[in-house]
């Protein structure tokens, strides 16, 4: 969504925002950013509440694999190409924040969702986090290794 820096009353708005997207051919869906953007001077501040998912294969199984992940965007946004930006004082409340330099009339808040999604994405994608991948489930994809799976079960309880 463009945000255009002008028309924006006060010195905050709010901020929401869901949609889908692909990245390196997996499926990002940002299901909910909930947030404020805040002026402070000639710099803006976006803070709020992401809650997406990311489609992928198991790292383990190959098995399609849906990742919920949750995140806190505290971004700073600064228009691009004002000479004055340098003049203002600045201090980001998280040390690993990012600063965006957007155009100098809007700011896109798809883009910059886009990107702290990505940030965030997992380098280890399971399908659940004691998967023990493709060598167990053949085992049991073996009707006599399953049904063995299911006595031995059974003994047990
Ligand atoms: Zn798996």
């Amino acid at each position: 969504m463009k945000i255009y820096y002008d028309s924006i009353e006060g010195d905050k708005l709010d901020v929401n925002a869901a949609f889908s997207f692909e990245e390196d051919d997996e499926l990002i869906d940002i299901e909910s950013f909930s947030g404020t953007l805040f002026k402070t001077g000639k710099i803006y501040l976006l803070r709020g509440v992401m809650e997406f998912k990311l489609n992928c294969a198991c790292d383990r199984c190959a098995e399609p694999a849906v990742i919920k992940l949750r995140h806190t965007v505290e971004v700073g946004i600064e228009p691009g190409g004002n000479a004055n930006a340098v003049d203002i004082e600045y201090e980001m409340t998280d040390d690993d924040g990012d600063t965006y330099t957007t155009a100098p009339d809007y700011l896109d808040t798809t883009e910059i969702l886009r990107q702290e999604a990505v940030l965030q994405l997992p380098l280890k994608r399971l399908c659940r986090q004691d998967c023990q991948g493709e060598n167990i489930k053949k085992y049991y994809e073996e009707p006599d290794n399953a049904l063995k799976g299911l006595s031995s079960l059974k003994q047990k309880t």
